[in-house]
């Protein structure tokens, strides 16, 4: 039975960029993953295909729409071709998942592939083609999430379907009714309303995206609905029927009223529940909480101190940079170090067009710990560059301490702001100040300048541009 310092079951982007830092850090490192293909869900069946086909959709709906007011002419009809641009999808997952196996490699860390089980707390078979039985000083579970679903639903996975069948398409919806308008309703409702779907999105809070800034979530909707996206928030659902070629919804509306939608498909978007499945977490003694998360501490401990459980299947937000600077964290804690996560600064982003970006405090958040700020928010359209691609919806909104100006949050929709917000990240770690932001030079033209915009209005209410 082979022996490693560390053994890592699951390859996702906590899983894998962990067994990287173990092995940079000298420790003998085994990698444990069920399916053929590394990278978990975030390669194979979430953020890269997702990506992927918010991309070529885009390209599609530019052409399609866009182009001519650019001075850009296309003869003829503007055609799409699904199953290529799905093969496109699965060849960029192919390249990426290739690219862990070379890491792997480079690393000399030894990968298994099956299904691991404890046996106890420290041995694991892995059952594969061939069953083998490995033990480790130290596992760390990165064992990620599933899609969850609601008691009602039987997601057949044809008709009633979650995000892993929706990247796999092989017709365009005529109807897509989407249950939930968080991340994944809204960045595969958008693909699919730029397809050609009519995309209805039935929300049960008052608002999408409810766990953002109230402003964004305003923004966005009115943009998706410019876009032909239907929304019917505070509609709590009560069923989801099928026949043959057809889903029925039904729902209650704010006023209690029963109302259906009929599509020829329902996408479940509810969130995702942890995974644990088969993991023999009662053999080795380790715990979950009562919503089937691995119960950690501060230092991604679970109740059995060799064992550590770190990204989706533990507690905080489904992200796979959480999932990456935790697998970083348990790896430099097993070598001696003394790492830490600032968790508030962990940044939150819906690739949707215009994107929506988020790190820190939402305004709501600080209203409710009652904290006093300040508020500077700073419109796209009123930019330069803006006006010259075109995308001018969405706004920079940064909330700073009343007293001290520090940054507390910043919030942003438009075009590129999964990449801007790494300035607000930055700031936030070195505990800027609005002011600080303010200062600074921005290049022009950038849409980063409504970063600097909305400082100077968070400051002293100065603007320049507006
Ligand atoms: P996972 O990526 O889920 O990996 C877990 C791995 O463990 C899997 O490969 C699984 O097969 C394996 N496994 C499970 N049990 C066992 C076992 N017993 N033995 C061996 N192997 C096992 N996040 C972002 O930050 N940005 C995005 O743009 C984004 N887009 C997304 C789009 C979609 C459609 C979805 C569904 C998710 C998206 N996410 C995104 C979320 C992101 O994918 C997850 O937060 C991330 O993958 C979590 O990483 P993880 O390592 O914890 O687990
Ligand atoms: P989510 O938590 O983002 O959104 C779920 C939505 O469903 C919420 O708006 C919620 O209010 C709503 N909802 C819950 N119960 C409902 C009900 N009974 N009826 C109607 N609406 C209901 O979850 P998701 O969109 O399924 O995504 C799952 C996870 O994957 C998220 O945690 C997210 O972080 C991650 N993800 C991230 C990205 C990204 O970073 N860009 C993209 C996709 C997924």
């Amino acid at each position: 039975m082979s022996n490693y310092d560390v053994v890592v079951i699951g390859s996702g982007p906590g899983g894998y960029v962990s067994a990287i830092r173990c092995a940079q850090l000298g420790m003998k490192t085994a990698l444990v993953e069920k399916y053929d293909t590394l990278g978990g869900t975030c390669l194979n069946v979430g953020c890269i295909p997702s990506k992927a086909l918010l991309d070529s959709s885009h390209h599609f709906e530019d052409t399609q729409k866009h182009l001519e007011g650019h001075g850009i002419e296309i003869s003829g009809e503007v055609k799409l071709n699904l199953a290529k641009m799905m093969e496109r999808k699965s060849g960029v997952v192919a390249q990426t998942t290739k690219g862990i196996d070379f890491l792997m490699d480079k690393n000399k860390i030894e990968v298994f592939h099956g299904l691991g089980s404890f046996q106890d707390a420290h041995t694991l078979t892995i059952s594969g083609k061939k069953e083998q039985t490995i033990s480790g000083k130290h596992f760390i579970i990165a064992t990620g999430s599933k899609p969850a679903s609601l008691p009602f639903i039987k997601l057949d996975k044809k008709r009633v379907i979650t995000s892993t069948e929706a990247l796999s398409m092989t017709e365009v919806p005529e109807h897509l009714v989407i249950i939930g308008g968080g991340v994944i309703g809204l960045e595969l409702g958008q693909v699919y309303r730029r397809l050609g779907a009519q995309v209805s999105v039935v929300e049960y809070m008052d608002r999408i995206i409810p766990t953002m800034d109230g402003a964004q979530s305003k923004e966005l909707t009115k943009v998706l609905k410019k876009q032909g996206v239907k929304f019917y928030l505070s509609h709590q659902v009560q069923g989801v029927k099928t026949t043959k070629n057809k889903v029925t919804v039904t729902a209650l509306d704010k006023k209690g009223q029963e109302v259906s939608f009929e599509g020829d498909y329902c996408l479940v978007s509810v969130g995702r529940k942890p995974y644990t499945e088969g993991l023999g977490l009662v053999k080795a003694g380790v715990g979950v909480n009562e919503r089937g998360q691995i119960q950690v501490n501060d230092h991604l401990q679970t109740n059995i101190g060799h064992i550590y459980a770190i990204g989706d299947v533990v507690r905080g937000a489904m992200l796979a940079h959480k999932a990456e600077e935790e697998g970083v964290m348990v790896a430099e804690l097993i070598a001696g170090q003394k790492p830490h996560i600032n968790y508030n600064l962990i940044p939150g982003v819906v690739y949707t067009w215009p994107e929506v970006a988020s790190v820190g405090k939402t305004e709501e958040q600080l209203k409710e710990a009652g904290v006093a700020y300040k508020s500077g928010q700073f419109p796209m359209r009123a930019l330069g560059r803006s006006r010259a691609s075109g995308d001018v919806d969405g706004f920079v909104k940064i909330l700073s301490d009343a007293q001290t100006d520090e940054l507390l949050g910043v919030h942003m929709v438009g075009a590129r702001v999964a990449d801007l917000i790494a300035e607000a990240v930055t700031a936030m770690e070195f505990r800027a100040s609005a002011e600080d932001l303010a200062r600074m030079s921005h290049a022009h033209p950038t849409y980063a300048e409504a970063v600097k915009e909305a400082a100077l209005a968070a400051t002293e209410n100065r603007p320049l541009h507006i």
